[in-house]
């Protein structure tokens, strides 16, 4: 099957007793067994397996080309499993412009349970090089970053490490497997924030794991199991619905999205505008070559410097919601020194160029006309 079949049908099929075309809610803790042991369909209690929870996983598992797919109840929880598969001592190397959370995970819980964490820009691979020792056990990476939409090539990353006993997760939040796929590059695991685009819909939280390996699957499914850090029924259902119509909404997000970047560019008040379709970003030859469009998020400075200016704009927005999270069908509008990245330390944004005129878009999927007038009429009431 092609990408777009995948998403409505990969890993599905109609429920077997009663024909419905949609997977139910199945809203059951537990299974009944007609002697001890034995199940009627390998289920046995929700924590290990719902057949809800089963199908949007392997529906994740199709979608990104995996062995295995995990839903979680959060994006976070998702990766929260993955470090639990490490072991006190271990070391992580991850790209230094990381989503807020992710970098409150690593550096605020896990360090505390002797895993060492060390970033670096991943710009140029040779960087991730210097830094492995026969300690590192894990890569992680997001591209593109958060919120500087900065690229990290993932095959390259892959080759650098291959016959090396160490993993490689890939954050695809932003770029969803509709424009990118990390395991065909090489990464032997994909983490989501189902919350975002899979989901696309602003209506639950939600996070994945799709594994290369059923070994490794199995794995991380012990820990899900382990720990509990499910995705219920209801939820499962939502992102699942979501999946369907995600080639569609990342067609339209990225037809905004550079219409958005290419008004932004030549505003009068614009610095900089960070978005990897564009040929003025550093990236842009990656992008084409690792990336099949270029999604919705855009991240912009302004000529003044000054937050006012960018606290003035987001107050004026109408069509774009000023709220945290992206990936939804409503475009949102977000100001990351205060909003998601107000966890990472003052002095640690400003190294990584998260200034506080920095302004974040998730361009959702209205008519471009309506965006455009938005931002216009608001950058007027600066
Ligand atoms: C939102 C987000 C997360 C965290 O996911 P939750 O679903 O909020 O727990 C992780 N990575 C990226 C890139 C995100 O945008």
């Amino acid at each position: 099957m092609k990408f777009n079949t995948k998403v409505i049908h990969g890993g599905q099929q109609h429920e077997p007793h009663t024909g419905s075309v949609n997977v139910p809610v199945f809203l059951t803790s537990t299974f009944a067994q007609r002697t001890p042991g034995e199940l009627k369909a390998g289920y046995e209690y929700s924590r290990a397996a719902n057949p809800t929870r089963q199908a949007l996983e392997d529906a994740l598992a199709s979608i990104e080309n995996g062995a295995t797919g995990l839903a979680f109840g959060s994006g976070l929880a998702a990766m929260d499993a993955v470090l639990k598969f490490l072991n006190p001592g271990d070391e992580v190397i991850a790209v230094d412009d990381l989503y807020g959370g992710s970098y409150r995970l690593f550096t605020r819980l896990y360090e505390k349970y002797d895993l060492k964490f060390t970033f670096v820009s991943f710009d140029d691979v040779s960087k991730i090089a210097d830094v492995i020792t026969d300690k590192t056990k894990l890569i992680w990476l997001e591209t593109p970053t958060n919120p500087l939409m900065k690229l990290v090539d993932i095959k390259a990353v892959a080759d650098l490490i291959k016959g090396k006993d160490i993993l490689l997760a890939v954050d695809n939040t932003f770029a969803s497997p509709y424009i990118q796929r990390p395991i065909d590059l090489g990464a032997d695991i994909v983490m989501h924030s189902a919350t975002k685009y899979l989901g696309g819909h602003s209506d639950v939280i939600a996070g994945a794991l799709i594994t290369k390996t059923k070994e490794l699957g199995d794995a991380l499914h012990f820990i899900q199991f382990a720990s509990g850090g499910i995705l219920g029924p209801h939820d499962s259902y939502l992102v699942l619905r979501g999946i369907k119509t995600l080639s569609l909404r990342m067609q339209r997000h990225s037809e905004n999205g550079i219409e958005v970047a290419k008004y932004l560019e030549q505003h009068p008040s614009v610095e900089k505008v960070f978005y990897p379709g564009l040929p003025s970003h550093p990236q842009y030859e990656l992008a084409k070559k690792q990336m099949k469009e270029n999604g919705g998020m855009v991240s912009f400075t302004f000529k003044s410097g000054k937050k006012e200016d960018a606290v003035k704009l987001l107050e004026n927005l109408k069509v774009f919601t000023l709220a945290e999270s992206l990936g939804g069908v409503e475009s949102l509008a977000n100001h990351p020194a205060t909003m998601t990245h107000a966890s990472i330390p003052a002095e640690k944004r400003a190294e990584l160029g998260i200034t506080d005129d920095l302004v974040r878009l998730s361009v959702g999927i209205e008519d471009l006309e309506d965006l455009i007038s938005d931002l216009e009429k608001a950058f007027s009431s600066i």
